[in-house]
């Protein structure tokens, strides 16, 4: 039995060697799914520095701020593909529970996965 805190996005893996590798750069993502997730994950751990890093300069707004009345509860990917990812992200603002539903999209920069948007 692992005492080491399971990862926020889901996998059942510890936060330590799922999404935490890439947070500190020891790894990067080998699909979008998985760079999905580690973005799930930085939200949910406040590792904003990740989101950042992992969106396209294009798309990423100028800066990002963390969101104290919101907590994110839960990931569930319905689907990806070679350059996407359908998922519903739960959370929780001020005590109410809401669900985000995005389809999104990704490229590949450098041979690095980043976020470019939701599919409109
Ligand atoms: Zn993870």
């Amino acid at each position: 039995m692992s005492l080491q805190p399971s990862c926020p996005c889901g996998s059942g893996a510890s936060y330590d060697a799922c999404c935490g590798r890439l947070h500190r750069g020891a790894a990067l993502a080998g699909t979008p799914e998985e760079l999905m997730r580690s973005r799930y994950a930085a939200y949910a751990v406040g590792d904003l520095d990740h989101v950042f890093r992992t969106w396209h300069p294009r798309t990423r707004p100028d800066d990002l701020a963390p969101d104290p009345g919101l907590t994110w509860t839960g990931l569930e990917i319905l689907g990806s593909g070679a350059d996407w990812v359908e998922f519903v992200a739960s959370y929780e603002r001020d005590g109410a529970p809401g669900q985000l539903h995005e389809h999104s999209l990704f490229e590949q920069r450098g041979g690095r996965w980043v976020y470019v948007s939701a599919r409109p």
